[in-house]
């Protein structure tokens, strides 16, 4: 038997701490330790490397390989037995004009008018593709839910064949029309209604105007209360760069004076503004992954009460503080063409919502007739790191999962290329304000 440090070990000192860090993902332990000790380990000159061993910082080679490959095995088959998003686009156009929006080029409708066609054979396509699968769908747009007759009449359309079908249903809307689609959307099973709130009204009508310019804050902020009353679930995403963070304490300010943060219904995610596509002229605004937690993390000793909005996931650090262990090994991120799928009203099927809609980014179409490219799907299919070669001796990958596909294509032209998450750097924010705090 011949013991190293595992592969998997992690370590690095927690932010304003004399404590590090130690963590192996794939034995599923962690520890914070004094830094004398963190560095004997770094070193290699523990007196007593018993405890290392017992806990699988230390790792025969024969062994770490047996566990990995049971461990990939149960990661396969719960993917395998995963309940699958499938999103449907019934437009890509929104009434919002939003400063950041990737899909700003949609200057106007270019829909279907009449989907129900296109609606009937997307519901015939999952019915067999997914059968014996769990799933469930989502509305996606542009913004799905535009306050016009021939809009209402498709939607509706949509929701009767879900309801046929005893599926749930999510909803990721701006908002501004959600009022006029709840009395129809209570007679669904609906999962929730993602919204997004940019900041306190005067930042949020900045950000997200109508497209005459018109603030939306009131409305959607109103949208929020009449969902929650109606007993649906909301998750209130907030989209954040330089250009709004400072007006993160505000917002949170807002959540607990109407009430919500108090609502079981009620639940909050904070997406980046990335460069996802072709926008963004001006990148300047924008935080990198690490960058934007680390302000998060400066903010909490001011604004504590940020917490009560939304608890940031620190990488692995909330799930620890949540749960009392680690998740499990995660051999892949990207759930695209695996656990998530996305079609749109041209009869085009996609790996997910990052390349909805984008030329060249189709898998397949589902109508008029239906074709897949496997080969494509294939690659999709088989990311993970594993195959991503970059991915196979980082020491946090069962913690990353190889990142985001769409990405790391954007970067590489490549889908077997990694987008990497500093695992490390998120964990000294996260044990720190979790355990230490
Ligand atoms: S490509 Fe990115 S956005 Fe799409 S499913 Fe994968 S991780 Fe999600
Ligand atoms: S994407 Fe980067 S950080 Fe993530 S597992 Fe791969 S190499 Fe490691």
């Amino acid at each position: 038997m011949s013991l190293r440090k595992s592969k998997h070990t992690f370590y690095g000192p927690v932010k304003d701490s004399e404590n590090w860090f130690i963590i192996n993902s794939l034995s599923g332990e962690a520890d914070l330790i004094e830094s004398d000790l963190a560095r004997q380990f770094q070193e290699d000159t523990l007196q007593d490397p018993s405890p290392f061993i017992e806990k699988g910082y230390y790792m025969d080679e024969e062994k770490e390989s047996s566990l990995f490959n049971s461990a990939y095995l149960d990661f396969v088959d719960q993917q395998d037995d995963g309940e699958i998003q499938i999103f449907y686009v019934p437009d890509y156009f929104c009434n919002f004009n939003c400063t950041y929006c990737y899909q700003e080029e949609y200057e106007s409708s270019t829909a279907v008018k009449d989907q129900r066609q296109i609606i009937d054979a997307f519901f015939d396509y999952i019915d067999k593709t997914f059968a014996g699968r769990k799933y469930y769908l989502t509305l996606f747009g542009g913004e799905p839910l535009l306050d016009t007759e021939h809009h209402k009449k498709n939607i509706y359309h949509f929701l009767d064949r879900a309801n046929e079908r005893g599926l749930s249903l999510a909803v990721v809307t701006n908002g501004y029309s959600l009022e006029s689609y709840l009395p129809r959307l209570k007679e669904s099973s609906i999962r929730e209604i993602q919204i997004t709130i940019d900041g306190p009204r005067k930042v949020h009508d900045k950000r997200r105007p109508l497209r005459g310019g018109q603030g939306t804050f009131d409305r959607v902020s109103d949208a929020v209360n009449l969902t929650l009353q109606a007993g649906l679930r909301v998750n209130l995403r907030a989209v954040i760069d330089k250009q709004n963070i400072d007006s993160l304490p505000e917002l949170a300010q807002h959540a607990l004076d109407q009430g919500w943060v108090e609502s079981e219904l009620f639940m909050t995610q904070l997406g980046r503004n990335y460069e996802l596509h072709s926008c963004q002229k001006d990148h300047e605004y924008l935080f990198t992954r690490i960058g934007m937690y680390e302000k998060i993390y400066e903010m909490l000793k001011e604004h504590p009460h940020i917490l009560d909005f939304h608890k940031p996931a620190f990488s692995l650090s909330r799930f620890l503080a949540e749960e009392g262990e680690l998740p499990k090994p995660l051999f892949d991120s990207c759930p695209g063409a695996k656990t998530e799928w996305a079609f749109d009203y041209t009869g085009h099927i996609y790996s997910c919502t990052a390349t909805v809609g984008k030329t060249g980014e189709e898998l397949g179409q589902f109508f008029p007739e239906i074709r897949l490219s496997e080969e494509t799907v294939e690659e999709w299919q088989d990311r993970d790191v594993c195959s991503i070669e970059a991915c196979r001796d980082c020491s946090v990958q069962l913690a990353c999962g190889g990142g985001c596909g769409s990405v790391a294509k954007n970067k590489t032209g490549k889908i077997l290329a990694p987008d990497c998450r500093p695992v490390s750097e998120l964990m000294s924010l996260g044990l720190k304000t979790y355990f230490e705090e």
